[in-house]
Parts: C-alpha cells; sequence; structure tokens
C-alpha cells in the first residue's frame, strides 16, 4: 500500500475501500458502496454537487426528477428552512418535488405504513434527497430501495445513531425494532452547524451509542475465540480499535454545541455504520450494553410503555459492560478452574423465572428460551475452545485490554456530553429494580454470547458481582468511579 490511510476517518471512502480490498483477500466483506461522506461546518452546501455526481453515476443526464423527502419536523439551519436551502440548490437544474411524510405521531415511525407511503412518494423519481435524523434516512433508504434502489443523498441533521452510513434500516414490526437490509446511501452529507441544533437529546443519546465503541467489540472478538460467532474480521476490528484509540477528551463540546466536537461525534458514528455495513453484522458493536438496552426496551413494549432513546439506553449501559470487562481483564476475576457446561434444564427454568412474568401467554420466555437453546447448543459444540479461552485468559486478556476503556475514562465522558450516566436519569427513568432485573438477566434474552455468559457458565455471575458492576451507574454520581 503507497498511501497513507487513515483508518479512522469515515469520510475518506476510498482510503478505506483500498485498505479492506487488501486485507480481505476472502472476500467476506461487502463492499461499501457509497460515493461519498461530507462531514463539516458546511456539508449542506455540497446537495446540488452530490446530485450531480449521484445521477451521472447512475447513467442519468440532463434535467432529472428529484423528490426531497422530509417529515413534518421543520429543521432549521441558523434560523433558515434546510429544506428551502436544498432546493434552492436542485430547482435551477432539476424537476424538484417536496414529499412530506406524516404519520400522524409527533416523531415519524418507522412502521409499515410509513414505509409505503415512502415507497410511494418518491415513484418516479430519478434521485431523492432525504432531510432528517435516523428514522428519516432509515424510511428513505428502504422508499429509495423498493424504486429500483434509485440514488439516494442524505442529509444529516442529527448525531443521534451510526445509520447514516450503514446499509440496514431500523424498522418497526409490530411495534417491535427490527434491522433490516435496505442499501447504502449514495452520499452522506452532514452539517455541523445543523446537526448542533439538534434536539439535545438526540446528539448525546448519539454520545451514548458511539461510547459502546470502547467495550463492545470485545464481546464480538470473544463470541470468536469461543467459536460462537462467525462473522468477525480482523480488517473490521482494525477499523473499530482505529476508532477507538483516544477516549473521545471531546464530550463536553458536544453539550455545548461545538463544532469540533459534533464533527468528532458524528465521524466516531459514521465509522461504526460503515464498519457494520461491510460486515454485515452489527454484532461487531453491540456487547453486553446493547442487550441491556434490548431488556428495557422488551420489558416497556411488554407494558405497553413508551421506549427510550436506544443510545441513551446504551450509553449507561456501557459504564456495566466496561466495568465488567475491566474487571474480568485486570484481576485473576477468570479462573479455569471455574468453566462448567450450562445446564439446559437449569437455564430454561432461569429463563422462564426472569421472563415468565412479562406477558400472561409466556410466548416472550418462550421466545428467548429458543434462543438461548441455539446458544447452548453452539457451546457444547465448541466446548474445546472454550476450555482454550479460559485456559489461556491472560494472553487474551492483553487483547481485551485493548478493546476497552474503563469506565474511570468513559462515565466522566458521558456526564460531560451531558448524555444521561445513571438508569434513573434516563426518559423513561428506570428504578432500581428494574435496571438490576435487565443486567442480572441479560444474557438469557438472545443467542449472541458475550462476556456475562461465560462468567455465568463460571458461576461468577452472582449477586453481589452484579451489584458491584452496577454501582458506576447509581447516584450520587461521585461516590464511584
Ligand atoms: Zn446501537
Amino acid at each position: 500500500m503507497t498511501r497513507h490511510i487513515n483508518l479512522s476517518d469515515p469520510t475518506d471512502l476510498d482510503g478505506l475501500r483500498l485498505y479492506l480490498k487488501a486485507e480481505d483477500k476472502d472476500q467476506r466483506l461487502l463492499s461499501l458502496d457509497m460515493m461519498g461522506v461530507t462531514i463539516s461546518s458546511d456539508a449542506h452546501l455540497g446537495v446540488g454537487a452530490a446530485v450531480k455526481q449521484a445521477l451521472a453515476a447512475a447513467g442519468k443526464t440532463g434535467r432529472a426528477n428529484v423528490v426531497v423527502l422530509v417529515d413534518k419536523s421543520a429543521i432549521k439551519r441558523e434560523g433558515q428552512s434546510l429544506r428551502q436551502i436544498v432546493e434552492a440548490q436542485l430547482s435551477p437544474d432539476h424537476a424538484v418535488r417536496t414529499e412530506v411524510l406524516d404519520d400522524g405521531h409527533a416523531t415519524l415511525h418507522a412502521h409499515e405504513q410509513t414505509l409505503d407511503a415512502a415507497t410511494a412518494a418518491v415513484k418516479g423519481a430519478d434521485l431523492v434527497v432525504t432531510i432528517g435524523s435516523g428514522t428519516m434516512t432509515d424510511v428513505g433508504k428502504v422508499a429509495t430501495n423498493r424504486n429500483g434502489d434509485i440514488p439516494q443523498v442524505v442529509v444529516q441533521t442529527a448525531a443521534s445513531v451510526d445509520g447514516f452510513t450503514d446499509n440496514v434500516s431500523v424498522v418497526l414490526k409490530n411495534g417491535v425494532k427490527r434491522t433490516i437490509p435496505s442499501r447504502w446511501p449514495t452520499f452522506v452529507l452532514a452539517d455541523a452547524v445543523t446537526i448542533a441544533d439538534a434536539p439535545l437529546e438526540l446528539n448525546t443519546s448519539g454520545f451514548g451509542e458511539a461510547i459502546s465503541l470502547f467495550t463492545a467489540p470485545a464481546d464480538w472478538y470473544l463470541a470468536n475465540l469461543t467459536g460462537l460467532d462467525t462473522t468477525f474480521h480482523p480488517a473490521s476490528m482494525a477499523l473499530l480499535k482505529a476508532a477507538a484509540a483516544e477516549p473521545p477528551s471531546w464530550a463536553e463540546g458536544v453539550s455545548k454545541g461545538e463544532s469540533v466536537a459534533i464533527q468528532n461525534l458524528t465521524r466516531l458514528l459514521a465509522l461504526r455504520g460503515i464498519v457494520s455495513g461491510v460486515s454485515n453484522t452489527t454484532a461487531c458493536l453491540s456487547g453486553v450494553e446493547h442487550v441491556i438496552s434490548h431488556m428495557l426496551d422488551l420489558y416497556h413494549a411488554a407494558h405497553h410503555k413508551p421506549i427510550g432513546l436506544h443510545g441513551a439506553q446504551v450509553g449507561v449501559a456501557t459504564l456495566v459492560a466496561t466495568r465488567i470487562w475491566r474487571r474480568a481483564i485486570d484481576t485473576d476475576l477468570i479462573k479455569p478452574e471455574l468453566l462448567k457446561k450450562p445446564d439446559p434444564a437449569a437455564m430454561e427454568q432461569r429463563i422462564k423465572a426472569a421472563f415468565g412474568h412479562l406477558d400472561k401467554t409466556g410466548a416472550i420466555a418462550a421466545e428467548c428460551w429458543r434462543d438461548c437453546q441455539k446458544k447452548l447448543q453452539l457451546v457444547e459444540a465448541n466446548w474445546d475452545r472454550f476450555q482454550s479461552v479460559v485456559a489461556n485468559w491472560k494472553d487474551h486478556a492483553r487483547e481485551f485490554s485493548k478493546m476497552v476503556q474503563p469506565s474511570e475514562t468513559l462515565r466522566p465522558a458521558l456526564i460531560a456530553s451531558g448524555a444521561p450516566a445513571t438508569f434513573e436519569s434516563l426518559a423513561p427513568s428506570i428504578n432500581p429494580e428494574l435496571a438490576r432485573w435487565a443486567v442480572a438477566n441479560c444474557h438469557l434474552m438472545r443467542n449472541r454470547f458475550n462476556l456475562v455468559d461465560l462468567l455465568d457458565m463460571m458461576g461468577l455471575w452472582t449477586p453481589e458481582l452484579i451489584d458491584w458492576t452496577m454501582a458506576t451507574t447509581k447516584t450520587p454520581a461521585k461516590a464511584v468511579a
């Protein structure tokens, strides 16, 4: 490789493609099919040029039919309508039609009716420009995908999620969030001035999501070592490590809407999207902390209560994940002689006890048990690898150490960003009992393997250890690191 490539730069797509091509000899990764990602303090001015390039690449010359797809939130940039700024760049050269999606909710929900409405709204377009945050972008990805993958230019208006720069969409199926394949956007334009003006809880939620980068890859690596995950790729891991090399010293700037901090946050999220996109899995960025957040969603959905912001929950849960991971890395907690095969009958009883109260039919517990059975079968099939991993734990710990920042670093950063750093300060607030339920049983919910599964197999996931692990997420804020 002759050219220097900054692996943590999500805007250098050619560089990343060169790197991935060189490191992915067996071509297991998906191709990075975006033409451009711009993150700057005037990226919104690039819409005209991006549309021109995208149309040319699609073989369309001359005047084109362009649909500007928005929801009803009137997004402003320094007091001016962002939509009008975008339309003004396009209308001299193209036939521009603006379509406003409104499903009756205060903020757009990505349920099937919305996806159908969006698909119909962009019919006949040569290209679609979406303006909005994560949901709007995801809906646009599905709508353009269902219209023959016509080019999509994304104008990103919040740093709330990492889904702007990936090839999937998070949608609602029967009220439950599901990730479905959709497409890569053609261009992503992230203007830091607009993003800084987004509701603060969106950007701080993005920060919560972003910091899971400092622990989740360890769970992915562990699942790979034990043979329970087959999606692991060293090139993807190298990108994640590069992005996580420096803890976010700019966190405080997020709470103040400072341009540099907003750009750093947007870059971190964009890189996450790219890595999970080419890896074709969210497993690389979804460990203990994500499953804790999923537990809270499951509980709220079962009780027909509003679901909290994903990233905000993930941020708090990251403090739990990082604390238990550092204990496993830095102490002699893991002792090879403690490893025991899980007893399926006992697991089934525990899953019933953990989830049986969520619904009258027992369907949720049955679903969790079905998923966990797959995990138990894989544990059985890979037992030699388990024994080897714990026997050589000290060696592995050196690798894990590079993937996990201590909570002493992440907690002050989370607080400085303005994001919730305790379960109780989340919206909706999570009481101590519910938080403990979510943390204690997080490994019983689904088939993905993480550190808590291993600790449980060793008889280490005890009430004492759970309490110790959670101490970092309780008020008063200053008592524990
Ligand atoms: Zn996430």
